[in-house]
């Protein structure tokens, strides 16, 4: 599958020092901070649905306005539910 990568280029993070984005160790202020340049990014929800697409990935960093954490939630949540669906 063939997926554009072309929203990278309006990402709000494209100057922001990598640091910020994977918090673990980084405290409440370095959370703080990430989570103001998701908010206001113009392209958080194709990097949420990127970052969810790949489950793999959920565990590492903060993307579209969630930590690592709160995304594996919603991927344990969608598992659930397709098997919830399945059993149907
Ligand atoms: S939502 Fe956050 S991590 Fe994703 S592209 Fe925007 S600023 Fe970067």
């Amino acid at each position: 599958m063939n997926v554009s990568r072309a929203w990278l280029d309006l990402a709000a993070c494209r100057d922001v020092p990598h640091d910020v984005f994977f918090t673990d160790g980084g405290g409440p202020g370095v959370l703080a901070r990430a989570r103001e340049v998701c908010g206001a990014c113009p392209v958080r929800g194709t990097c949420l649905a990127d970052a969810l697409r790949w489950p793999a990935l959920a565990q590492f960093g903060f993307r579209g306005g969630m930590t690592a954490q709160e995304r594996q939630t919603v991927v344990r949540a969608r598992r659930g539910a397709l098997a919830v669906e399945a059993a149907r």
